[in-house]
């Protein structure tokens, strides 16, 4: 099967050459969806429902900060009221040109799904969110950005808002893009470095391994363990 970039690929990448090649190109390490709903993916959908059906916000969990959730719902609502489009759960793709792409695409190079998507023809304006549970785990914003650029490449806007809502605590992180600008100022360009190594990491087959926090849990642990890595 043909590899297409992602968010969570590069940030696996990232994370651990060796580890991204079990998951995406050799499917060594097999995604296993939950059994359960999780509490993560239950809060998604309060949240998207109350953006897209326009309900009050409510959820019923003691560890959510329902004051900064509200406040960012009724920001994407406020956006809404001014014209524009609200999407939940998008698809959206990047050709290697970036140029736009269905995300599945035969030409796709890079795609994303995203939690809220915002865009506005008139203004040129895209607002991408991310919804997280629990704390701040992307310092280096790679999903973020990833998902920015693609949008950037599928609506061609002048400007992109993008944010990660950390409900839990009540944080927001992101940062602006101008475009086309930012396509070659210090936010975009690590992204382009990590996508152009990716090809270069396939078409060479040597993925190397690195240790990381999160080895513990890999299914290879016993592989770097026997060969020393
Ligand atoms: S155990 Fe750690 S170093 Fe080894 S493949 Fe898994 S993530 Fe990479």
């Amino acid at each position: 099967m043909r590899y297409i970039h992602s968010p969570s690929s590069l940030m696996e990448f990232d994370k651990c050459p060796r580890s991204f090649q079990a998951k995406y190109i050799t499917n060594e390490i097999r995604w296993k969806p939950s059994a359960v709903k999780s509490r993560g993916t239950w809060i998604h959908e309060k949240i998207q429902r109350s953006i897209m059906a326009g309900v009050p916000l409510d959820i019923a969990d003691d560890k959510i900060c329902m004051d900064y959730t509200r406040s960012r719902v009724e920001y994407v609502k406020s956006l809404v009221s001014t014209g524009g489009t609200v999407y939940t759960e998008m698809k959206i793709g990047m050709g290697a040109g970036f140029c736009k792409a269905e995300y599945y695409d035969e030409n796709t190079y890079m795609r994303a799904r995203s939690d809220i998507v915002y865009y506005n023809k008139d203004t040129g304006y895209l607002y991408v969110a991310d919804i997280k549970t629990g704390r701040n785990w992307d310092a280096k914003h790679i999903q973020l950005l990833s998902t920015a650029l693609i949008g950037a490449a599928y609506f061609n806007p002048t400007k992109v808002d993008y944010e990660y809502w950390y409900v839990d605590s009540g944080e927001t992180v992101g940062d602006s893009l101008m475009l086309p600008r930012d396509l070659f100022t210090y936010k975009i360009p690590p992204v382009v470095t990590m996508v152009l190594e990716i090809d270069r990491t396939i078409k060479c087959g040597i993925f190397s391994s690195r240790r990381n926090a999160l080895c513990k849990y890999c299914e290879l642990l016993q592989e770097c363990v026997d060969t020393g890595e």
